[in-house]
């Protein structure tokens, strides 16, 4: 989630901070020189402000954003882009924002890719036989029918793979990567079968983008490079992932076989899907919330990103039944083909003209209890954030 603003100081703001989720990052202490009016406007807002917190915490809206987040989720499981899932469930929230009286509804054209998962599976064929859970990982390409068995290496980063280089050949590639967290250790899902099919592997397989799990493989998208011939890959969870490691690291031979109907369909025409309250005074600038509302394909999504999708979508709906109305447009956008690279945000940065933005907000870390807030801005602005914190 980041935060952006350019200049302003509006009820948007105060609202928007105190009702998105936040995440907390150390900065050093702002040197702030706010101007005595606009503290005391930001004061003049704390009213509203009140109400506003009170109808979401104990008021008419108390635990509405999660019926209808529930309500979505049930009704349309998961919204993989390309799906029809996906379309119907834009086209849900284009009539749900419609029947709360939220204005200028209407949907953005997006190209996005079209994955399809198909039937997948794993067996560890020696030393011994186990089935191995894994998922394909978005993007990957299929085996061929018989499924690709080979025997395996198994290393901890790219650097011992290039050490092994000479081996790999022929070979199915493991990554038992450490994790280091999300953002560190991504790279091994981002790279491994380009880096895999450089040095001659058949296919790769790495540890799942987690910290821990119960048998439970984690996928996301991968891509490959044009210069590189394309080799499937999936997740496999982390304890087969540690299990291989050691098996390898004891010198066993190890072999298994990997059966994936993976492949990419042409490109399907989506949508983002947008809402608003217009602002009284400056209806031309806005305050952009949002979510993205596609999700993976084994799953809900209804922590990713159905929740950041919906208390962003639902803060406008809150509005609207106090009868506030902001002086800039608030703006909700639910992002479409985010899981694929975040197709849909960069289509509309690129048809919207961004000066028009004073803020954007966009959630999509799961939702917890708001604990502090990441911005990412002026420091002027971060001061103007402060004095509304
Ligand atoms: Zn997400």
């Amino acid at each position: 989630m980041k935060f952006k603003i350019h200049s302003c100081i509006c009820l948007n703001i105060i609202y928007l901070v105190l009702f998105c989720e936040i995440h907390a990052e150390p900065k050093p202490p702002l040197k702030c020189n706010l101007t005595q009016k606009l503290k005391d406007e930001i004061k003049s807002y704390t009213p509203i402000v009140n109400r506003i917190i009170k109808s979401a915490v104990s008021g008419n809206s108390q635990g509405q954003t999660w019926k209808e987040l529930a309500n979505f989720v049930d009704t349309f499981g998961n919204r993989i882009s390309g799906s029809q899932n996906l379309e119907n469930a834009i086209d849900y929230m284009l009539n749900r924002s419609i029947s709360y009286g939220l204005e200028n509804v209407h949907g953005e054209p997006v190209e996005v890719p079209h994955w399809v998962r198909g039937n997948e599976r794993a067996t560890l064929l020696s030393p011994r036989i186990q089935k191995l859970n894994i998922l394909g990982l978005g993007g990957s390409i299929g085996t061929p029918p018989e499924g690709i068995t080979a025997p395996v290496i198994v290393v901890e980063t790219f650097d011992e793979l290039q050490e092994k280089a000479n081996e790999a050949q022929g070979k199915i590639v493991v990554f038992a990567e450490k994790w280091e967290g999300y953002g560190k250790t991504v790279q091994y899902r981002q790279y491994a079968a380009v880096r895999g099919a450089k040095v001659g592997a058949v296919a790769t397989l790495l540890r799942s983008i987690a910290p821990f799990s119960i048998n439970s493989p984690h996928t996301g998208w991968q891509d490959y490079s044009d210069d590189v011939r394309k080799i499937p890959t999936a997740a496999i969870t982390v304890e087969d992932a540690e299990m291989l490691l050691r098996m390898y690291r004891q010198g066993r031979s190890i072999t298994i076989n990997l059966y994936m109907e993976a492949k990419t369909l042409p490109p399907v025409q989506s949508r983002n899907t947008i809402a608003e309250i217009e602002g009284s005074k400056r209806p031309e600038q806005a305050v952009i919330v949002s979510g993205h509302l596609d999700s993976w394909d084994v799953g809900t999504g209804a922590m990713d990103d159905g929740g950041g999708a919906f208390i962003s979508w639902y803060s406008l709906v809150l509005l609207k039944q106090l009868n506030l109305r902001p002086k800039r447009t608030i703006r909700a956008i639910l992002w479409t083909g985010e899981e694929e690279g975040l197709i849909g945000a960069f289509q509309y940065a690129k048809v919207h003209d961004k000066k028009d933005f004073n803020l954007l907000m966009e959630s999509d870390e799961g939702t917890f209890n708001p604990n502090g807030l990441y911005f990412s801005g002026k420091d002027s602005t971060a001061c103007i954030l402060q004095e509304i914190l």
